[in-house]
């Protein structure tokens, strides 16, 4: 029988362990940390998602602040918001809502948040220290998977762990943090041959491409661990779990898996750097 790898119960544990951290910060600080979420544009998605962390925030006594910009935002007005929180005493963290306009350089947005605050972990040099093992804000969805697997102790090392999904906020962070933890990883994306074949070596399986089930039954070995990074329309992950259960030994539910461990794990590093304040 596979275990579910349950990330709504950490989450809901660990914000009360939050709470208490963000009770004792505040009394030293004098404010309440504030986690700033920059949202341009009216995707809906999106703006569920901001919602969703702004409760997280109220949930465990962060104040949340919500930026809002207009759809036609360029990328030197966006980049002076960042500047401006950056220079707030009181953000402790600043959150650029992905994705924005294709008006918008990203990356030299996401590099303008000062490594302090960058508690999604976007920044270059964020990504970059990582990679080498230094203390760092780490990308939320991959730290979200990380502190799930360790949870459950779910054995990393000397394993082949085989990636789907190379992006800048999931799929290259999370191999790298596999890679840390002495798995052997392999990286697929849209160019791989063979990837069936390449799947059914693995021990660790995650599914970050964002479509449906691309992955499927058939190519999952026994025993393997799955994590699915996918959210697609309809609460669809990136693998066809319902068709793994009798084959996996481990597996994290859509929805309820990885998504509340991304947003626990932004809440987690803004409580963090706030506490670097004191
Ligand atoms: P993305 O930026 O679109 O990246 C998708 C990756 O999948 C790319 O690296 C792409 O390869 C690869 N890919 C596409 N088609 C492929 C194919 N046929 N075979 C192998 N690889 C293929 O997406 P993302 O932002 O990483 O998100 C991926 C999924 O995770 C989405 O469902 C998203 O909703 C979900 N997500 C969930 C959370 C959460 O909190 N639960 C957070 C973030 C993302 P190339 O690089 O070659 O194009």
């Amino acid at each position: 029988m596979a275990i579910e790898l349950n990330g709504k119960v950490i989450a809901k544990e660990e914000e009360e362990n939050l709470r208490q951290r963000v009770f004792k910060v505040t009394e030293k600080l004098g404010f309440v940390p504030v986690l700033a979420t920059i949202l341009v544009g009216d995707d809906p998605a999106s703006i569920t998602y901001v919602n969703m962390k702004a409760k997280a925030c109220e949930r465990v006594g962060l104040r949340s602040k919500i930026i809002n910009l207009n759809n036609d935002t360029t990328t030197s007005e966006l980049l002076e918001v960042i500047e401006k929180l950056n220079n707030d005493n009181e953000v402790c963290g600043i959150l650029l809502q992905h994705p924005v306009p294709k008006q918008i350089d990203e990356r030299l947005c996401f590099d303008k948040i000062k490594i302090e605050k960058d508690v999604d972990g976007v920044n270059s040099e964020s990504f970059g220290r990582m990679v080498m093992g230094r203390n760092a804000f780490v990308s939320a969805t991959p730290l979200g998977i990380l502190r799930l697997l360790k949870y459950y102790k779910i054995e990393l090392e000397g394993k082949h762990a085989v990636v789907v999904g190379r992006s800048p906020i999931l799929g290259k962070p999370v191999s790298m943090l596999l890679l840390n933890e002495n798995s052997t990883v392999t990286i697929c994306h849209s160019k791989t041959k063979n990837l069936e074949n390449i799947v059914k070596m693995a021990d660790i399986v995650v599914g970050a491409v964002g479509i449906p089930k691309f992955i499927k039954s058939t190519w999952i070995k026994t025993g393997a661990v799955l994590v699915d990074a996918g959210y697609n329309a309809g609460n669809i992950g990136d693998i066809d779990l319902e068709n793994c259960f009798d084959i996996c030994s481990a597996y994290t539910p859509v929805p309820g898996g990885v998504g509340p461990m991304t947003i626990n794990s932004l809440i987690y590093q803004t409580v963090q750097s706030a506490e670097k304040l004191i």
